[in-house]
């Protein structure tokens, strides 16, 4: 009965909050107990005086050994019965408004005494009055307030006792104090036990916040809020609250107090983070190990410091590991990729150790070096992408001179290099960088100077020359292309011989006497591109009658004395006198090459028409592929004779390789197979590193009808004009020159072995994964049949007109300077990115606008050098327009001076983006903002503008280039497109007028 020991209790009780259990508990203040009291109480009886039969008494009884007062009454026969029990006064606290009345009692069976008597009763009543000072002895019964009938639950019969419990709850309690007073109405009652007590919600801890200890509210305060306090070095956002239930229960706790930054939560307090461990913040999680890289020596840290030697870069979290600086990029080499725009290639390995980090760029110097003396290479040298902060682990380095050593340091840095190198002066740290020596392994293009003769012979001619730049003793040798001719042979059949030496002098034996012969040395670079030739020189050797010619011996004895003879080449030219008929290619027999100084180029192209069998010369020009070599395995376009497949191409003993396959569709007659031929014919007979290479031909194979094929190298990226479409404005000026530089060099070759292209266009033109542009197209009947360009003129031949030059047009004069005329064209294509020359202009204005001097105008962005040169590849008088040869090395020397490029012609927006820009195709306004991104081929835009509300034209004239790019078009070029063409819609004066020059 642990009820009858202490004055304060602490009761458990275990309540379900949204699913999980809170231990809650309960403390009862005692305010008045009787037993515990121990002696007599004093409490007051009424009425006063009733004679024989006596009221309430205190009654010392012993129950269980023990002594203890009771207030008991019996009074059960006889008159009616009012006696009261009123006990002292008892002090509320001021929170408690609600007291529990528990009482122990025992209740007399009425019918234990015999013949039960009428008034005896088995109930007495609980009264409470409030006061707010204690009265006294004063008892007034009207001013006292029924609580509750009390009946017992077992009554005590004769011989027995049973106690009942009941707790009654006196509610609203206000006034400072109140009395209880119990009423006996003829019952035979005994008070064991009276309790006066209040509940209370303890002191307690939830989430980290303390709560104070709270009296339970009442009736009109079930649940009682509570604000807490976090606990020490505890934080929380909204304050933290609790209830306290009428019970004095805690429930729903409210908030979270969390540990500050150092602290974690220990057995309801925080307490600071051990020595190793951190916590940067205030949470409710636990301290974590210090990081990688990291120190802990104090407690509560915040965050752990690095170790020495480690570093944090500003952009890493305070909390994560420290990290070193990287050891140095590994294994750098550098690839020679474009020998003759001086460009390598270096690469490199990344750092064995990245210091923990994945931020590494890589930074490249470089250092020219000249013997011992070494300096920056500083401007001189460009960078592609960048010499700075790569993120690749390559590099492409251009505009390098031969015959220099370069030192190049590629440098590997990460957040933390600058901390490094703050801290401990280079000397004192792991290098972070790789330097690689280097040089050029190419020269430019030796030049022959001078050729003379050292010593004369009846049969023999000792000749010697100069080459410049001097070959260097360490870098491979040159080698020298001698051919020599007799001066006077009959014109029909010239005989070459070429001889192929590695030194720069010759004797030449078996000779005739008295004879002239014209000689012509070349040299040949390391990579074996031909360099300048030599004037043709001529000699005579001296008369003696001994000697007899032999042509024989002269073929098969051509180099002795102290010249290495790698090889010996006879070319034997049929010059036959027969007239080509119109279809076929006409030499540059006109006055454009005929000047003293421009002999007949000693390799020729031969037409493969000449043979009386172009049979023939297919075999003799092309390499016969066996078809099970070849592998098809894509169409990648469509020629005139059959489709164009991808494919790969496996020889024995070399290794494959991708291919383009051009193929003669079945049912075509043998004119078309011969013709389809041809271009390999022609092909075949070049060799040139921008120049289509010819691997092969399928023309024997059994069913051959169905296989002819022509097989070449594969040019990954297609026709230049396609791909410079496809890639608008993402080159520069600098990279544009650079292609039109590979094509010039093709269109001299080919020249220079007098052949005259007549269709040189951009859609000619392959271009591959590096970027060479390679001169393809070489069908006889192409231009005829195959180029959708070609027009038919008045005299049945078809032309492509916007690239033929006006006297090609007018009387096929087809030469290497209409060539020219159809290069600047293709300038001006690339320069523009594959824009249509002359727009949507027909064939007959364009020719219209020619003859009356107009020209196509500078493309956006164009350097003036570059449109300086394409205006005198249009000069009427071919003789005055530059040679290919001259255009290459005014190209070379635009690519060496980069700066050169950066003076832009004058570009007028109304005429190079497309004359109807100012209005539709019928000369009216454009009606709707897709009409008018259509004309300038835009339209991949339209939802960009009407995302962005620009529905009308207005809006479209109010947009500034801020506006365009907002909307999303990012390409430099397009938006320069837009832009201008927006200057030139407000400007609507369109007029030819500009091209005149
Ligand atoms: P052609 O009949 O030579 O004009 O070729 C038709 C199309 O096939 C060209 O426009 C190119 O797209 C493609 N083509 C031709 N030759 C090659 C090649 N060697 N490499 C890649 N594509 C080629």
């Amino acid at each position: 009965m642990g009820f009858w020991g202490g004055i304060r209790r602490v009761l458990f009780s275990y309540v379900l909050i949204n699913g999980i259990f809170i231990t809650l508990q309960t403390k009862e203040e005692v305010l008045l107990d009787m037993r515990a009291a121990g002696g007599e109480l004093g409490w007051l009886t009424w009425p006063l005086d009733q004679g024989d039969t006596p009221g309430w008494e205190v009654v010392q009884r012993t129950l269980n050994g023990s002594q203890f007062y009771t207030y008991s009454v019996c009074n059960v026969e006889g008159r009616e019965q009012d006696n009261w029990l009123r006990t002292t006064f008892i002090q509320r606290r001021p929170s408690a408004s609600r007291v529990f009345v528990e009482l122990q009692f025992i209740v007399r069976d009425c019918n234990s005494f015999g013949g039960a008597p009428l008034t005896c009763k088995e109930t007495f009543n609980l009264f409470t009055s409030e006061s707010d000072a204690d009265v006294g002895t004063t008892f007034h019964k009207s001013l006292f307030k029924k609580v509750a009938t009390i009946a017992p639950d077992e009554i005590t019969g004769k011989n027995d006792m049973r106690i009942n419990t009941e707790t009654r709850v006196v509610e609203n309690l206000s006034q400072r104090g109140f009395y209880l007073a119990f009423q006996d109405i003829g019952a035979c009652v005994a008070f064991l036990s009276v309790r006066v007590y209040y509940k209370s919600c303890p002191s307690t801890i939830k989430s980290l916040a303390s709560f104070p200890e709270t009296v339970a509210g009442g009736e009109n305060q079930v649940l009682k809020e509570v604000p807490g306090v976090c606990v020490e070095n505890a934080v929380s956002v909204e304050v933290p609250r609790i209830y306290c239930t009428v019970d004095g229960e805690w429930v729903v706790p409210v908030g979270q107090c969390q540990c500050k930054a150092g602290f974690e939560e220990k057995e309801d307090s925080c307490q600071e983070c051990e020595p190793g461990f951190f916590k940067d913040s205030e949470s409710s999680g636990k301290c974590e190990a210090c990081p990688a890289n990291t120190q802990g020596l104090k407690s509560g840290a915040l965050s752990c410091p690095c170790m020495q030697g480690f570093y944090r870069a500003p952009t890493d979290s305070n909390s994560g590991p420290c990290s070193g600086p990287p050891s140095a990029p590994r294994d750098i080499v550098a690839t020679t990729t474009q020998l003759s725009a001086g460009k390598l290639l270096l690469s490199w390995n990344p750092p064995a150790d990245t210091g923990g980090r994945d931020d590494i760029t890589y930074n490249v110097e470089c250092q020219r070096c000249e013997g011992a003396v070494c300096q920056p290479c500083g401007e001189k040298i460009r960078y592609d992408p960048s010499g700075t902060g790569l993120r690749d682990t390559r590099v492409s380095v251009s505009e390098l001179d031969a015959h220099l050593n370069y030192s190049f340091t590629v440098e590997a840095l990460s957040g933390v290099s600058m901390f490094a190198s703050q801290a401990a002066p280079r000397a004192h740290r792991p290098p972070s960088s790789a330097t690689l020596t280097t040089s050029l392994h190419y020269t430019d293009p030796p030049k022959i100077t001078t050729m003379r003769l050292v010593e004369r012979a009846p049969t023999s001619l000792s000749l010697s020359w100069d080459v410049s730049p001097r070959p260097r003793v360490q870098s491979r040798p040159i080698r020298y292309e001698l051919t020599y001719r007799k001066k006077d042979d009959n014109l029909d059949v010239t005989t070459y011989i070429v001889l192929i030496l590695e030194k720069s002098s010759v004797k030449v034996s078996d000779l005739d006497p008295d004879t002239a012969y014209l000689f012509r040395v070349q040299a040949l670079s390391s990579d074996g591109s031909p360099g300048g030739s030599s004037m043709e020189e001529q000699f005579e050797t001296l008369s003696d009658g001994h000697h007899t010619p032999n042509r024989t011996a002269i073929i098969l004895a051509g180099g002795v004395g102290g010249a290495t003879m790698l090889f010996i080449v006879v070319v034997i030219l049929f010059l036959r006198k027969r007239r080509r008929n119109s279809h076929t290619r006409q030499g540059p027999e006109d006055t454009y090459f005929s000047s003293p100084e421009q002999l007949k180029p000693l390799k020729t192209y031969v037409d493969p028409h000449t043979y009386e069998d172009p049979n023939v010369a297919v075999l003799k020009f092309a390499t016969e592929i066996h078809p099970s070599h070849i592998t098809k395995q894509k169409v990648i376009g469509a020629g005139e004779f059959g489709e164009v497949y991808r494919g790969s191409l496996k020889v024995q003993g070399r290794k494959e390789v991708a291919v383009a396959i051009k193929t003669l569709k079945p049912g075509y007659t043998e004119k078309q197979r011969q013709d389809f031929l041809s271009e390999a014919s022609i092909m075949g007979q070049f060799a040139h590193q921008n120049i289509i290479r010819l691997e092969g031909v399928v023309t024997k194979c059994k069913d051959f009808f169905k296989h002819a094929m022509i097989v070449t190298e594969y040019m990954e990226n297609g026709a230049l004009d396609r791909y410079l479409r496809d890639h608008d404005g993402e080159f520069s000026a600098f990279q544009l020159v650079g292609m039109l530089r590979g094509i010039a060099a093709g269109m001299k070759y080919l020249s220079d072995m007098s052949y005259v292209h007549r269709d040189l266009a951009a859609r000619n033109i392959l271009v591959n994964n590096n970027l060479e542009c390679k001169v393809s197209d070489f069908g006889l009947s192409r231009v005829l049949e195959d180029d959708p360009e070609g027009t038919y003129t008045t005299s049945g031949g078809k032309i492509p007109i916007r690239w033929t030059a006006p006297e090609a047009i007018a009387y096929r004069k087809f030469t290497s300077a209409s060539d020219v005329w159809s290069f600047g064209i293709v300038m001006w294509e690339v320069m523009a990115f594959g824009e249509r020359p002359y727009w949507d202009m027909s064939n007959h204005e364009v020719m219209k606008a020619i003859n009356e001097a107009f020209r196509l105008p500078a493309p956006m962005d164009c350097p003036s050098a570059v449109y300086q040169l394409m205006l005198q590849c249009w000069l009427p008088e071919r003789s005055k327009r530059p040679r290919f040869g001259d255009i290459v090395s005014l190209l070379d020397k635009l690519l060496r001076s980069p700066d050169s490029l950066k003076a832009i012609a004058d570009f007028d927006p109304r005429v190079s983006i497309r004359l109807p820009s100012t209005s539709g195709s019928d000369g009216s306004p454009f009606k709707s903002v897709s009409d008018w991104l259509e004309s300038i081929k835009m339209n991949q835009y339209s939802e960009n503008f009407s995302h962005a509300g620009i529905v009308n034209m207005d809006q479209v004239l109010q947009m500034k280039n801020e506006d365009i790019k907002n909307i999303g078009v990012r390409l430099p070029g397009h938006l320069k497109r837009i832009a201008y063409s927006i200057l030139g819609l407000k400007d609507q004066t369109s007029t030819l007028s500009v091209f005149a020059v």
